[in-house]
């Protein structure tokens, strides 16, 4: 079994100098395709499910599924990870079914919408990073707000991550990664044109990773938003309006300078959605799902081999052996003792 914790799986990024992709999914279908993407490119992974992805497959249906990509791909280091967990309780029922990393955003309340002082972010995290901990389970937290609601999480506001208060939290919370908001939205509509130093704060994670050399920074909705994706949806019904993603040399910059985990949702709803509205509208007749589902499948899967090779993890799979959670506990034992 080759399930990885995710800060062995970082650490090791850190030490050959790539990033990470952190993908999210639903569904058999998505997992699918991230599993033969990291075969193709003999990548370690980061597979993470949002709130809304565990009630919409009420856990266990998503649990096992993880199980089936471990067993079916022994050669491939997978973490699995609770995306922006909203409360203790969320990260705690997602290490109790079997998660290997979880993140607590506190940088919003629990509500998820209204964002929350430091004393606040500093106590949920810190009540999580010792429960996780002590089993083994790595912690990403986020100070700072990104633009963008999706799945009903985000204030909408961006509040830039200021860089001495992000060595106060690290010290504060013992977390091993960190979300840093530097002018990224969760969704679509990320930019009104394309992005550069004046929207994009790529200076502000150089000045974090001067600061904080031995932790592992998170770049969240960042998904480039390929032009042919859009104009592939738009071609066969769609209504997406223009817009801009983070370009992937910025995420490449990002990476040379501490960057370890890169968060891609938006790309993989773009792939699938294109190929369901192309395969549906050129063979109206057809009504088997698996006729829209494997093409849907299939984009995917190429869309992330992309990203894959974009930020370096390809080729890695085999570089280590996965340490089992009772030995990360003992290493975090060891390095608080
Ligand atoms: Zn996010």
């Amino acid at each position: 079994m080759a399930m990885v914790s995710m800060r062995q799986l970082l650490d090791e990024a850190a030490a050959g100098g790539y990033g990470v992709g952190a993908f999210n999914v639903n569904n058999m279908e998505q997992i699918q395709a991230i599993m033969e993407a990291a075969r193709e490119t003999s990548s370690p992974v980061i597979i993470q499910a949002s709130r809304g992805a565990r009630s919409y497959t009420n856990d266990r249906f998503l649990y096992h599924l993880m199980l089936a990509a471990v067993e079916l791909y022994p050669e491939i280091p997978v973490a699995l990870h609770q995306d922006h967990g909203n409360s203790p309780e969320t990260c705690f029922s997602a290490i109790d079914q079997g998660f290997t990393s979880v993140m607590m955003d506190g940088s919003l309340l629990a509500d998820h919408k209204t964002p929350s002082d430091f004393d606040y972010n500093v106590r949920v995290t810190r009540e999580v990073v010792e429960r996780a901990h002590a089993v083994g389970v790595t912690v990403e937290g986020e100070l700072g707000t990104l633009g963008g609601i999706e799945d009903g999480v985000g204030s909408g506001e961006i509040h830039l991550t200021d860089p001495d208060q992000a060595v106060e939290f690290v010290e504060a919370t013992g977390i091993d990664a960190l979300a840093v908001a530097i002018g990224t939205s969760h969704g679509a509509y990320k930019f009104t044109r394309k992005p550069d130093g004046a929207v994009l704060a790529m200076n502000l994670i150089q000045e974090i990773h001067e600061k904080l050399p031995t932790t592992h920074l998170v770049m969240h909705g960042s998904s480039s938003v390929p032009k042919d994706l859009v104009d592939l949806i738009n071609q066969y019904g769609g209504e997406i309006r223009q817009t801009w993603g983070v370009p992937v040399d910025e995420i490449q910059l990002g990476i040379r300078h501490g960057v370890r985990k890169i968060n891609v949702d938006t790309d993989s709803r773009l792939a699938i959605t294109g190929a369901i509205r192309k395969a549906m509208s050129e063979d109206p007749g057809e009504f088997d799902p698996r006729s829209y589902l494997k093409p849907a499948r299939a984009a995917m899967q190429s869309v992330i081999a992309e990203r894959m090779t974009q930020f370096g993890q390809a080729g890695h799979a085999g570089d280590y052996e996965p340490r089992s959670l009772a030995d990360m506990r003992d290493f975090y034992a060891g390095a608080t003792a």
